[in-house]
């Protein structure tokens, strides 16, 4: 029998990347080997996940907020970002959807979009993991089509009142503080809603199969009364919340990534001890050749996502490239999973391994944050110049 090669030596990947790009891969790894891994199973069974505490330590590590600068964020490179969610993704894509729904959805929203005083007021407090945020954009009738949103906002004198509800929302019912998009007689306007607000409250969305390890809720807006400071001023239209779904895609395309590794590794595990028909499974041409598929896909997937990093950080990423990666990858990471959770036989469906448990997320990453189609709706459209959503 020869030596075997590591997933992460197959294509000599690391020689792209840089000694910080590694140094901080490193570290997440060793934390979320650590610290998650030996829980993860348990919160996704029980749906019980500990986000505060958990957002204690992840900013504690620096990584909220953290490709953001200024305000005590990082400051990092978009590419060290992914290879950070890669990692959280590894061990559930929970752990992954609380990093990028702070940082890439709620702080960034802020960031961009918010006022001196709104910066100043909570983004520090975000990065610690002091203060937790939630995007709330879908609702129930309005998921892939946000322009048709029904929540409102009306002036009165100078405050705004809002009314609506929200749906899926990501750590609703844990957030100190809410981004709630509303349609506003100037169109989709952004807003910070403190979550002690009169009139806001959230409630848990429970019976998930999928993302267990991640709070999920519904937002009620009932008359929330909110000061004229309370409105994102720089945010116009669409393109607001659609600039923040962008970056949390972008952390998509590292982080489906690192489950599917999860997914292969712990399958080449177990096809090395495993037997059937007196020999071990990964003797098998059948098993070569799926786990050589397999690899194949992610090494692509890798690549892809590396490739998207550098462009992110000389400043020229454009949104339909985005959407390839986050198209091709989690869609790929979705097969792998699934491709793995054969060659585990019945010990495939159980949580004693993570590949059931990565097969049943990938379900929602690949609905979230743009489902597959819309993704091809909008490379569609960058190819033809044709929009095809109506
Ligand atoms: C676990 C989880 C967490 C989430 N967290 C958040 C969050 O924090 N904040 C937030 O705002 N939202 C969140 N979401 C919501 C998510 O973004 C939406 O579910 C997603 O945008 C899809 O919307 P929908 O579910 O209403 O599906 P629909 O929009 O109803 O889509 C149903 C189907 O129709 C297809 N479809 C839609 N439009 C077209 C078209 N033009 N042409 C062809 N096919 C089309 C879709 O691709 C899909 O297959 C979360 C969802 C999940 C599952």
């Amino acid at each position: 029998m020869s030596a075997t090669t590591p997933i992460d030596d197959l294509l000599d990947l690391d020689s792209l990347l840089t000694s910080e790009d590694i140094e901080v891969r490193q570290t997440v790894r060793k934390f979320g080997e650590q610290h998650l891994r030996p829980n993860i199973a348990e919160w996704f069974e029980t749906g019980e996940v500990p986000v505060r505490a958990l957002a204690a330590e992840l900013g504690k590590l620096g990584l909220l907020g953290m490709h953001l600068t200024g305000y005590g964020c990082g400051g990092s490179t978009a590419t060290a970002y992914g290879l950070v969610c890669q990692e959280l993704e590894a061990v559930d894509s929970g752990l992954r959807s609380l990093v990028s729904v702070q940082g890439s959805l709620a702080m960034f929203a802020i960031h961009r979009w918010g006022s001196e005083d709104q910066r100043a007021q909570w983004l520090p407090a975000m990065a610690r993991g002091e203060a937790i945020g939630c995007f709330g954009l879908t609702e129930p009738d309005f998921g892939s089509n946000p322009a048709g949103m029904r929540t409102t906002a009306k002036q009165d004198g100078s405050d705004w009142i809002l009314n609506g509800s929200k749906m899926w929302i990501t750590n609703g019912s844990v957030a100190d503080v809410a981004i709630v998009w509303a349609r506003a007689e100037e169109g989709i306007v952004g807003f910070v809603v403190p979550a002690g607000t009169p009139g806001f409250s959230a409630t848990d969305m429970t019976r998930k199969m999928s993302l267990r390890a991640s709070v999920t809720s519904e937002l009620h807006l009932d008359d929330v009364r909110l000061p004229a400071d309370a409105k994102l001023p720089e945010a116009r239209g669409l393109s607001g919340p659609l600039s923040c779904l962008s970056e949390a895609r972008f952390g998509i395309v590292f982080g489906s990534v690192g489950a599917a590794r999860d997914c292969l590794q712990a399958t080449l595990d177990y096809v090395g001890s495993r037997e059937v028909f007196d020999k071990r499974l990964s003797a098998y041409q059948l098993t070569q050749a799926k786990v050589a598929d397999m690899a194949v896909e992610l090494s692509k997937a890798q690549l892809l996502a590396l490739h998207l990093g550098r462009l992110k950080d000389e400043g020229r990423i454009r949104p339909e490239q985005v959407s390839l990666g986050k198209l091709n990858n989690v869609r790929e990471a979705l097969q792998i999973a699934r491709q793995c959770r054969t060659l585990l036989g019945a010990n495939g469906i159980t949580l004693e391994y993570p590949v059931i448990r990565h097969a049943n997320n990938l379900e929602s990453v690949l609905t979230y944050e743009g489902t597959s189609e819309v993704h091809q709706l909008v490379i569609g459209e960058a190819l033809t110049g044709v929009s095809a959503f109506r």
